[in-house]
């Protein structure tokens, strides 16, 4: 696979992807799996792994955390 913005390289990498919640909680997931471009490390990540994110995201909002991080290892 071509990075879709510079064509570069994609190799196996992690990214963090941060989320925005009722437009004032930041929540941070951390060591997402994700394709990332050796040349402008632009992050690319598969829809099973999102939608993992989003559960994640999903149980931090009803945990009440209002910004911080998560580690996707932990927490998937
Ligand atoms: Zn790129």
């Amino acid at each position: 696979m071509r990075c879709p913005l510079c064509k570069g390289k994609m190799v196996t990498g992690k990214t963090n992807l941060p989320y925005e919640l009722d437009g004032e909680k930041i929540i941070v997931v951390r060591n997402v799996p994700a394709l990332v471009c050796a040349q402008c490390g632009d992050a690319f990540v598969e829809i099973d792994v999102l939608r993992k994110v989003e559960k994640i995201i999903d149980r931090a909002g009803r945990d009440g955390i209002t910004m911080g991080f998560v580690e996707y290892e932990k927490a998937a």
